[in-house]
């Protein structure tokens, strides 16, 4: 069975797993990485930030 990973916010699929010894498919919902960096630079009081290594 593929479990479809879908954002909540933008709607697409950020991930897919599988889970083997069903058959068909599955949606969850959740938030992508892209998503959750929004929402952390949304919450976040500072600017958007970029780290360098
Ligand atoms: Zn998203």
């Amino acid at each position: 069975m593929k479990v479809y990973h879908i954002c909540e916010i933008c709607q697409q699929i950020f991930d897919l797993s599988e889970m083997p010894g069903q058959e068909g498919s599955v949606e969850m919902l959740g938030i992508c990485n892209d998503c959750a960096d929004e929402m952390g630079f949304a919450a976040s009081v500072s600017p958007r930030q970029t780290y360098y290594n």
